[in-house]
């Protein structure tokens, strides 16, 4: 509407427009023949669409499908569509590149680029939901990048997802995820809107933590885990704390005896990632032994846990896997 004012057009052509994005899945302003040709030339001038370009697409054999899109500027991004029978979720991701460089996933290896626009956030969900020809009901920021470190973007694109004229997803299915970057779990403590947060944990002490995620030097565990339990205490809302099992490194008796003492007794929640193989970097998936003894660690505790299955793995569109493919 601000944009529309400022050329001079009327607020109610921004509802217009809405509808036709989100309701009829518009992607260029000739596709919104409610509106005269002369203002969609104007338009498309002066408050362009986002530019999104599939630029590959790879298909699992359990059903996922791994999207790679590029923008204006050749930069990249990549998005997974997950579907089960009851869920069709979207994993998308908040920057090109990402600078955390974590010590297991792929996704920082290729270092940081830019951040993505909350329409480049946006964009690939329409266009999934147009390829697919369905509505995603699920959105996870789960995908390339930290969306913490894309703090506006990120929750301008939330509130779009959930939004009645936007995509009408319900804030409970959007989840935003983190690495632990401390000061953005803080600030959306304080937004009213009811998101879903994840936060990536994978070690349950300050030395490891630290060795496999640079994050924990700026913001230690100690601190993180405050913040977590200040958002649950302030918005009643459940923290899931994801974990990643590496063998012989995350997924030993000590380690769940050190994540129990995390995360018992409160509004916590755990949900086991076992290591999805990236060739760059020396560790080992866990047995099915090591990921069951585990889980029943956390159970026997009084510690809610779930596992994740991985999906797309073949096209390495797992966890972990998905990588800042080279732009242009
Ligand atoms: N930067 C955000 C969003 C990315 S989410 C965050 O870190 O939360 C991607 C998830 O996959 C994170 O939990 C990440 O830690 C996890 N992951 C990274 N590498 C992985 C690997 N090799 N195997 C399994 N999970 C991995």
């Amino acid at each position: 509407v601000q944009r529309l004012g400022a050329i001079s057009e009327k607020p109610y052509r921004a509802a217009q427009i809405l509808e036709a994005v989100y309701k009829k899945y518009a992607v260029s302003y000739n596709d919104i023949t409610t509106l005269s040709k002369p203002l969609r030339g104007k338009l498309a001038v002066q408050v362009p669409f986002p530019v999104i370009r599939e630029a590959s697409r790879q298909i699992s054999s359990d059903g996922t499908i791994k999207f790679l899109f590029s923008f204006q500027d050749g930069e990249t991004a990549e998005t997974v569509f997950i579907p089960t029978e009851k869920r069709a979720t979207l994993c998308i991701s908040s920057q090109a590149g990402c600078k955390f460089g974590c010590g297991f996933c792929a996704s920082g290896l290729g270092g940081f680029k830019r951040h993505l626009l909350c329409g480049e956030i946006l964009a690939q969900v329409l266009y999934v939901q147009k390829e697919v020809k369905g509505r995603v009901s699920h959105v996870v920021f789960m995908g390339v990048g930290e969306p913490f470190d894309n703090y506006e973007n990120v929750l301008a694109a939330a509130r779009m997802l959930n939004a009645p004229e936007g995509f009408h997803i319900a804030a409970r299915h959007i989840t935003i995820s983190t690495c632990g970057v401390v000061p953005g779990i803080e600030r959306f403590a304080a937004e009213k809107i009811q998101v879903e947060l994840s936060v990536s944990l994978h070690a349950p002490d300050e030395a490891m933590r630290s060795r496999l995620m640079p994050v924990n030097r700026r913001f230690p565990l100690t601190m993180l885990m405050r913040a977590c339990r200040d958002f649950a205490q302030k918005t009643n809302r459940q923290v899931t704390f994801e974990y990643i099992l590496i063998r012989d490194l995350t997924c030993t008796p000590m380690a769940a005896k050190e994540l129990v003492k995390l995360t018992k007794g409160w509004l916590a929640k755990v949900n086991l990632i076992p290591y999805n193989v990236v060739k760059e970097f020396p560790y080992l998936a866990p047995s099915k032994e090591d990921i069951q003894g585990f889980k029943s660690m956390l159970e026997r505790e009084g510690v809610i846990c779930t596992l994740r299955t991985p999906r797309g793995s073949d096209i390495a569109a797992a966890c972990g896997q998905l990588r800042h493919v080279k732009g242009k």
